[in-house]
């Protein structure tokens, strides 16, 4: 299987994108090699293999990719988080800070159970705060959060002390 080395390897770094002052991490290099997309998913879903996960919830859109093929390797359900206003039934919803301004970030009421046990996953970790305000969704939902899997966490944002301790937080890549 490749390495961890070789997947960092091809993460490209665009600095002003898509605004000045934002240092971008494109991961789609990864994507369109199918050994290194492959090892990924292997790395993503490693520690909660033995976890019973029942949901893996990811967040819109990057996070769309990777997460149903976690859910696949898991056995487990997706579930998708998405920006204000585009699920059509009765919604869980929780406002977060971005970096210009605010968002909301929504989940259908009836998708988790509280007898779930859900992993949540999302491309980048940077700040913390998309992945802090799906933790919030889940959490009202009274499932079971046991941890985050993410493809890269920028260390230097510290996004990791924005999630709570009690759940497993893991990145295949520290960028
Ligand atoms: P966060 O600051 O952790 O709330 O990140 C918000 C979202 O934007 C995440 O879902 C990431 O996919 C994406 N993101 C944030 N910063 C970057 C970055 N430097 N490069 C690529 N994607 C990013």
């Amino acid at each position: 299987m490749e390495s961890v080395d070789a997947i960092k390897k091809v993460i490209r770094t665009i600095p002003d994108f898509p605004k000045r002052g934002i240092t971008f991490k494109d991961i789609t290099p990864i994507l369109s090699d199918l050994a290194l997309l492959k090892a990924s998913v292997q790395y993503l879903k490693k520690p909660f293999e033995d976890q019973n996960i029942t949901k893996v919830v990811a967040i819109e859109s990057r996070g769309f990719v990777l997460g149903p093929m976690i859910a696949l390797e898991l056995g487990a359900g997706f579930v998708p988080v998405r920006k204000e206003g585009k699920l059509p039934r009765e919604t869980y919803s929780v406002a977060y800070d971005l970096e210009y301004g605010s968002g909301r970030i929504e989940m259908h009421l009836d998708s988790i159970l509280p007898s779930d046990r859900v992993l949540i996953h999302d491309d980048v970790l940077a700040t913390g705060g998309t992945a802090a305000a799906a933790e919030e969704l889940v959490e009202r939902s009274g499932a079971e959060i046991v941890g985050f899997t993410f493809l890269l966490e920028l260390p230097a944002m510290n996004g990791r002390s924005k999630l709570h301790h009690d759940h497993t937080i893991h990145a295949v890549v520290q960028g």
